[in-house]
């Protein structure tokens, strides 16, 4: 089955084909850097990571943009606050997500362009969209106009008159109709600002995408991503700025990812409870689980997050981490290090039963991945998958030397698909930070326990403690008001 895709342009799912054969531009927008990543902002990148892996899967050559909106009034509102200058927040924000991505394995990111880099090329578009009177100056302000363009709407299925009418327009505003949006603000003193024709100022947020998207991709390009809070009004002013300017399609296929609810609430600024910043979650979560997390669903659907919907897909995640130990003990490889396909090609099964059925299940993980990248469905198929080899690997009868082939080559089928997918991708640290966490506990019990012994004048234990302590590098200080611990480094 050939790829295909939903298109919110459409709302239908077309077969995909790309404006130059071989090759996929993508653009997804990024986040406004002005705080800390959150749950939430892991799951366009995730998805349109798996996304990637799997165009590339299939052998497209594939040029993926996410931008940084590092100039907003958000930023300008939250650096007054710190006493600090926006560049320096957005830097340190930038540094924080940037991290994220990569804890997440999100390493396909070809272009991470800043809108404060693109200036010049979003004067150009917004001085071309006046000369074409599609915008107008008003005062320092450049107002692209709705009425201009009769196909605004058309992204967001909504009627652009019946967006004016509920609409008023405030007599103070610099705009011609309510509708009408900014493309460049005049900007207020201590602002960060930029010359341009109509004086100092900054860019609208909806410009910037524009601008650096046909920059980095061409005017026309195969696919623009982003969450579906983002389809009106700013991919419904993207696609209209952008194709008033150059008179041709912008992007082919609109795909918009559903939103991250925390048990069933959406997550939002104005309720504390629903955020969960990325740097806590990868304190007590491996980045597999969370990933799954991201992929269980279809993309387009709201994902739900919640402690317990974690707690169980790690504990089926599991299975699979069986399944490579039995692996490495039985054979010596390592799952991790295993080399499987990268691009599509025919799986043969030859006359093994395993295989059989693992092809089956590869088949089914393709087929829902053709279908609109249905990462729910494929993740399913790797849970037969895993099963499969775990009762192949665990049954009395099993021989490396007359079984030890089809294993492997079932195990690198797995290997395959998990590659698509972005998980599984190394060894999981050591569950370092629950063995952290229970360090200091644990002392401060052995202290306790060395104390109660010697008060029972049993001292000859409580030295023995002690130096097997010292041993292992934990130095025991009795002073009058109690014993402290520490922990030296030992010289070895
Ligand atoms: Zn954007």
């Amino acid at each position: 089955m050939p790829l295909r895709v939903y298109n919110t342009l459409t709302q239908t799912k077309e077969p995909f084909q790309t404006v130059v054969p071989g090759k996929v531009g993508m653009y997804v927008c990024g986040p406004t850097v002005y705080s800390q990543s959150h749950i939430g902002h892991m799951v366009g990148p995730v998805i349109f990571d798996t996304i990637k892996r799997y165009l590339v899967y299939l052998g497209y050559e594939v040029t993926w943009v996410v931008n940084i909106t590092d100039v907003d009034d958000k930023l300008i509102v939250r650096a007054q606050e710190e006493g600090t200058t926006v560049k320096e927040l957005a830097e340190r924000i930038t540094r924080d997500y940037l991290a994220c991505l990569d804890a997440l394995g999100v390493d396909g990111i070809d272009h991470m362009p800043r809108a404060t880099e693109y200036i010049a090329e979003i004067i150009a578009i917004t001085q071309g969209l006046i000369d074409k009177e599609f915008a107008y100056p008003s005062q320092g302000d450049v107002y692209f106009d709705v009425t201009r363009a009769p196909a605004y709407g058309k992204l967001s299925h909504r009627d652009p008159e019946e967006l004016q009418a509920g609409a008023r327009i405030e007599p103070s505003s610099l705009k011609r109709h309510p509708g009408d949006f900014a493309l460049w603000k005049s900007s207020k003193p201590d602002e960060p600002s930029w010359d341009s024709p109509w004086g100092p100022g900054r860019p609208g947020w909806h410009i910037e995408c524009s601008a650096m998207s046909m920059k980095l991709l061409g005017p026309h390009f195969d696919i623009h991503g982003g969450g579906l809070d983002l389809v009106f009004p700013h991919h419904e002013n993207e696609v209209v700025q952008s194709e008033s300017f150059t008179g041709q399609t912008f992007a082919t296929y609109w795909l918009h990812n559903g939103l991250l609810t925390k048990d069933g609430k959406k997550i939002s600024k104005s309720d504390p409870g629903t955020i969960v910043l990325m740097g806590d979650l990868l304190k007590a979560h491996d980045s597999d689980t969370l990933r799954v997390l991201l992929l269980t669903s279809h993309y387009r659907r709201p994902i739900d997050y919640g402690p317990s919907r974690l707690g169980e897909l790690s504990r089926g995640l599991q299975s699979f981490l069986k399944c490579f130990a039995r692996f490495e003990e039985l054979t010596g490889e390592s799952f991790y290090t295993l080399e499987a396909p990268t691009r599509r090609g025919d799986f043969d099964p030859g006359t093994s039963a395993l295989l059989k059925e693992i092809g089956e299940h590869r088949q089914r993980f393709l087929d829902a991945m053709d279908d609109d990248f249905n990462t729910g469905g494929a993740i399913g198929e790797l849970y037969d998958v895993v099963h499969a080899l775990n009762r192949f690997a665990n049954q009395a009868a099993f021989d490396l030397k007359t079984m030890g082939t089809e294993y492997r080559t079932g195990i690198v089928a797995l290997k395959e698909l998990t590659q698509i997918l972005g998980v599984f991708r190394r060894q999981p640290a050591a569950p370092e930070s629950s063995q952290d966490q229970l360090v200091a506990p644990l002392l401060e019990l052995m202290v306790q326990v060395r104390t109660q012994v010697r008060k029972e004048k049993n001292f000859k234990l409580a030295d023995d403690i002690r130096n097997k302590l010292l041993a292992l590098g934990v130095v025991l200080e009795d002073r009058p008001d109690g014993t402290i611990w520490r922990i030296e480094k030992r010289s070895e």
